[in-house]
């Protein structure tokens, strides 16, 4: 199993972390998830724009060379684990430095990068998953995909502790996203969505869904919703590099409820396979 790490693809078990690496004691870094099918990533310079986009937002500086380092990376690492369906995670940290809240601006970034193998999640996706309402607590800039995830590392162990596969977050009433995906309802043919500011992520699969959905017709709205609107929602779907659309079918927590599989959630399914097809077939 091969990783990129610190600018070279070494063997897994060679790589091993600095102890003053700014991402373990800060979480001081920014991370993104690419999908890979049949050997092909997906959407991956979306992908890389967004981790341009997370680094400028931290003011970590993210040079052209490491971003190109990064882009060969994908390939290289794809190719030497034969990653055939998985996804690539990447991650960098502002880096090395001993330890203090104050950062400078003139420490090294770190980057590394492995592969894992996955297959998609047909069941759920064909059946549906039951989601747990939890209140929002993460900080005020969702919007920045950072490796410091504790609110949604909380909010999945609370899910599953109820048996949901995912956690629904609200603040207040207002319903924001998943603890690692976004949520679409569906309501008399319009989709609704969190609008993308700093409350949520705005996810690479929301974004692709928005298109695909306009694209045939549907109207989305950017307007928040509540709890209570999810509840009364005709269809409701997460999305995420991962899970691509998954529809949710139960609501516990707080609030309590079951929705049905619709014809919208499907349609957008077949679309967005229909897209993955053409990756996967190169
Ligand atoms: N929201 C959060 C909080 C996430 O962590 C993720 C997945 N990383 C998403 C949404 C979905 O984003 P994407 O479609 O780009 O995977």
């Amino acid at each position: 199993e091969k990783v990129f790490f610190g600018n070279k693809i070494i063997d897994r078990d060679e790589a091993s972390f600095s102890f003053d690496d700014r991402s373990m004691y800060f979480g001081d870094g920014v991370y993104e998830v690419i999908r890979v099918y049949g050997g092909h990533p997906y959407k991956m310079e979306r992908h890389f724009r967004r981790l341009q986009r997370s680094a400028d937002e931290l003011d970590i500086p993210y040079a052209d060379e490491e971003k190109q380092a990064l882009e060969k990376a994908v390939y290289e690492l794809i190719a030497a684990n034969q990653l055939d369906e998985g996804f690539v995670y990447m991650q960098l940290s502002r880096g090395i430095a001993a330890r203090d809240h104050l950062y400078d601006r003139h420490t090294e970034p770190f980057s590394f990068a492995f592969t894992q193998e996955m297959q998609t999640p047909k069941k759920q996706q064909a059946e549906g998953i039951a989601v747990y309402l939890t209140e929002d607590i993460r900080w005020l800039r969702c919007d920045i995909k950072t490796v410091n995830l504790l609110g949604n590392v909380l909010a999945k162990r609370q899910a599953a502790d109820h048996d949901c596969a995912e956690a629904i977050q609200h603040r207040g009433d207002t319903v924001t996203e998943g603890s690692s995906t976004n949520l679409f309802i569906v309501k008399n043919n319009q989709l609704q969505t969190h609008p993308a500011n700093h409350l949520i992520l705005n996810g690479i699969t929301r974004q692709l869904v928005i298109e695909l959905a306009e694209e045939s017709g549907y109207t989305v709205s950017f307007t928040p919703f509540t709890t209570e609107a999810l509840l009364e929602a005709d269809e409701a779907f997460i999305t995420s590099t991962t899970n691509e659309i998954t529809p949710v079918t139960e609501v516990r927590g707080t609030k309590h409820g079951t929705l049905d599989i619709g014809p919208v959630t499907s349609r957008l399914q077949e679309m967005l396979q229909a897209d993955i097809e053409t990756t996967r077939h190169g």
